[in-house]
C-alpha cells in the first residue's frame, strides 16, 4: 500500500471536511454547504464510502488531498504532510525524493521554456509579430519585457518540443509539465502554444509554474493556459505577486481582470496590482492574498458580467475576513489599461475613490434604475435589501438603510422592515428544506444515468425486482442507449449477479476503468435522500424512470421499425413486411 493509500485507509473524510463544513448525514452520503462558493442551499456531497467530495453547484470535487489543497490553500506535498501527521503515516523520503526530483524536472522544463520564447521574441525574426504587439500595441517598454520574461511561441508545430529534445529531456516529462502535447491524429507530439504572444507565469519564489499565451490570430480560445500540472494549480495562482508582494506588505492589493493590465501597471509604478485570471476570484488566491494583506480593491469592468462576478468575489473575500473596496473605472475607459495609458494621475484618482462594496452596490443599482418613478423605486429596493441583509454591523446596516431611503424619498422603517424580513428568510435557509422537485426535474432530465443512480442506492430486494424476475419487465441493458451508462449496467448487473445479496460501491468502483469510475463516484454522490428515507417511494421512483427507459426505447425501436416496413413495402416484400408488422405489435 502507498503512503496515501494508508492515509486515505487512515482518515475518515468526514471528518476532515467536517472540520471545515458542518455536515448533515444524507442517506449514504453527507451534505453541506459549499466552502468554496456562496450558497445558501447545500449541494456540496460527500461519500464516506468513495473517500470523495463533490460540489454540484461549482464542480469541486476530489479525495481528502485534493480537498486540503483547495481550503488551505496548499500544494500536494504541503497538503500531504498535514494528512499523513493526522493520520499517523510515516512518508517514506524516497517517496518525497521521487516527487522532489519531478517537480525540478518540471521546474527546468519551464525555465528553458521561458528563455526560449523570450529568445525568438527578442532576438528571432519569427518573433517580430510579437515584439510589434507588445511594444507597439501595448506600448511597453524593453524593460517591462525583460522583468516579466515575455516571449512568443511562433507559428510552428514543435519547435518546443525539438528543442527540449536535443536538450535531453524525455517526451514524458515534457507532457506532464504541459509544454508538448500528443498529436490529436496519427503519431507524435506538438508544441502545446503555437502562434501566440507568451506570459510566463511566475509564483512567489521566483520558479515559472506555466504558461499563458494569447493568440495572435483567430486562434481559439484566445488565452490558452498551461493546464493542472504538479506544479502549477491554476485556482492557486496570482499573476504579479511575485512582483506585487514586497510592496502589498504594506499597501492595498489591487485586483485586476488581465494579464496586461497588471504588467501596464507595473510599468506605470502601479506596484501593487495583480490578477487572478478573469474575474473569478476564488477562495484559495484569496488566503494566499491575506497572508500579505487584509486589504483589497476589486477593480473590474463594470459591465454585466463583471458586476456579478464581483458580487461573488466580495462574499468570498468576506468569508476571509478581508476588506474590500471597489474601484470604478470612469465610463469612458473600455478597462484599467486603457485608462493608465491615457490618465496615470486618473487611476491614482479611481484607487483614491475606491468605495466599500455596500456604497458600490447602492451606486450601481442607482445609476442602473430610475429612482424617480414607482416602478425604479420598487427595483431599486428589491436588488438592494437581499445585499444589505448581509450587514452584521447594526452601525453599518443603519448606515446604508438611511443612505437609501433618503435617495429614494421612503421611510426608513419600510427599508428596515424589509431587510430584516430578508434577515429571517436567509436563516431558516441555513437549515433548509430542499426544493425537491426542482433537484428531482435535473435528475430526471438524464433518465438513464437517473436509473443508475436509483440502482447504486437501492435496497437489494428492490433491484431483485427489476433485474432478476423473468418476463418482459427485467430491465435490461438494451434499455440504455448512452454507451456510457449501457457499460456501466452492464457491469454493475454482473457484478451482482457474481456477489447475490452484496453491494459494496467501493468495491465496485475501484474495478472499473477509470473513465467508468468518474461516472459511478458522481452518480453516487447524487443526493437521493428525498427517496432513499422511504422505501416505498423509493420503488415507485425506480418503476416511474424504468417505465420511462422502456418507453424511449419502445418508441424508437417503433420508428426503426416503420422505416423498415416502408422500405419492405417499396419492396413489394411482403413476407418481411408481415413479420416486421408483428414484431412491432409485438412491443410493448
Ligand atoms: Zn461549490
Amino acid at each position: 500500500m502507498t503512503p496515501i493509500e494508508e492515509i486515505k485507509q487512515r482518515l475518515s473524510i468526514v471528518d476532515v471536511v467536517g472540520h471545515y463544513v458542518s455536515l448533515k448525514k444524507s442517506g449514504r452520503n453527507y451534505k453541506g454547504l459549499c466552502p468554496f462558493h456562496g450558497e445558501k442551499t447545500p449541494s456540496f456531497m460527500v461519500s464516506e464510502e468513495l473517500g470523495i467530495f463533490k460540489c454540484f453547484g461549482c464542480n469541486k470535487a476530489g479525495d481528502i488531498f485534493k480537498f486540503i489543497q483547495e481550503i488551505e490553500g496548499l500544494e500536494f506535498p504541503q497538503a500531504l504532510k498535514i494528512l499523513a501527521d493526522k493520520a499517523g503515516v510515516h512518508i517514506e523520503s524516497e517517496y518525497e525524493d521521487k516527487f522532489a526530483k519531478k517537480k525540478k524536472l518540471l521546474f527546468e522544463i519551464n525555465h528553458l521554456s521561458a528563455e526560449f520564447y523570450h529568445y525568438l521574441l527578442l532576438r528571432h525574426n519569427a518573433g517580430k509579430i510579437g515584439y510589434s504587439y507588445f511594444v507597439d500595441k501595448r506600448n511597453l517598454t524593453l524593460k517591462t519585457i525583460q522583468e516579466f520574461k515575455l516571449g512568443f511561441a511562433p507559428n510552428s508545430w514543435d519547435l518546443l518540443f525539438q528543442y527540449l529534445s536535443k536538450k535531453k529531456y524525455v517526451v514524458e516529462d515534457m507532457i506532464d509539465a504541459g509544454a508538448v502535447v500528443k498529436k490529436s491524429t496519427g503519431d507524435g507530439y506538438i508544441d502545446k502554444f503555437r502562434n501566440r504572444v507568451i506570459f510566463p507565469l511566475v509564483e512567489t519564489d521566483n520558479k515559472i509554474v506555466g504558461f499563458a499565451g494569447r493568440g495572435l490570430g483567430d486562434e481559439q480560445p484566445k488565452y490558452l493556459n498551461t493546464s493542472e500540472t504538479l506544479v502549477f494549480h491554476k485556482s492557486q495562482f496570482i499573476y504579479g505577486l511575485d512582483k506585487a508582494k514586497m510592496t502589498l506588505k504594506n499597501s492595498t492589493a489591487v485586483f485586476v481582470e488581465g494579464y496586461m493590465d497588471v504588467i501596464s501597471a507595473h510599468q506605470a509604478g502601479f506596484k501593487n496590482f495583480i490578477a487572478a485570471s478573469g474575474t473569478s476570484i476564488t477562495q484559495g488566491q484569496l488566503k494566499i492574498t491575506s497572508r500579505y494583506t487584509k486589504d483589497l480593491i476589486f477593480c473590474f469592468d463594470t459591465d454585466f458580467a463583471g458586476v456579478n462576478a464581483t458580487y461573488r468575489a466580495v462574499e468570498l473575500a468576506e468569508k476571509e475576513g478581508l476588506n474590500v473596496k471597489i474601484a470604478a473605472l470612469p465610463g469612458r475607459y473600455k478597462d484599467i489599461d486603457e485608462l493608465i495609458k491615457n490618465d496615470k494621475k486618473g487611476v491614482e484618482d479611481v484607487l483614491n475613490n475606491s468605495v466599500p462594496v455596500y456604497d458600490f452596490y447602492l451606486a450601481t443599482s442607482l445609476k442602473k434604475n430610475d429612482k424617480t418613478s414607482a416602478i425604479g423605486k420598487k427595483k431599486i429596493v428589491e436588488e438592494l435589501t437581499p445585499l444589505f441583509s448581509r450587514i452584521s454591523n447594526k452601525v453599518t446596516l443603519n448606515h446604508y438603510v438611511k443612505l437609501l431611503s433618503e435617495e429614494l424619498g421612503i421611510d426608513q422603517t419600510v427599508i428596515s422592515d424589509l431587510i430584516s424580513r430578508k434577515t429571517a428568510i436567509s436563516a431558516s435557509e441555513d437549515s433548509p428544506t430542499l426544493d425537491d422537485d426542482k433537484i428531482l426535474n435535473i435528475y430526471r432530465k438524464t433518465p438513464e444515468a437517473y436509473m443508475l443512480a436509483l440502482l447504486f442506492k437501492a435496497p437489494l430486494d428492490n433491484i431483485e425486482t427489476f433485474m432478476y424476475v423473468d418476463g418482459q419487465n427485467t430491465l435490461n441493458e438494451k434499455y440504455f442507449s448512452n454507451d456510457t451508462y449501457k457499460e456501466l449496467y452492464r457491469r454493475f448487473s454482473e457484478f451482482l449477479s457474481g456477489e447475490k445479496g452484496n453491494f459494496d460501491i467501493k468495491y465496485f468502483s475501484s474495478n472499473l476503468p477509470v473513465e467508468l469510475q468518474k461516472f459511478t463516484e458522481e452518480l453516487y454522490l447524487w443526493d437521493l435522500d428525498y427517496v432513499a428515507k422511504d422505501d416505498k417511494l423509493f420503488k415507485k421512483e425506480m418503476e416511474n424512470s424504468f417505465q420511462r427507459l422502456k418507453d424511449t426505447y419502445v418508441k424508437k425501436k417503433r420508428q426503426e421499425i416503420s422505416q423498415r416496413i416502408k422500405q419492405a413495402e417499396l419492396e413489394k416484400n411482403e413476407k418481411l413486411v408481415r413479420e416486421l408488422t408483428e414484431e412491432f405489435n409485438e412491443l410493448s
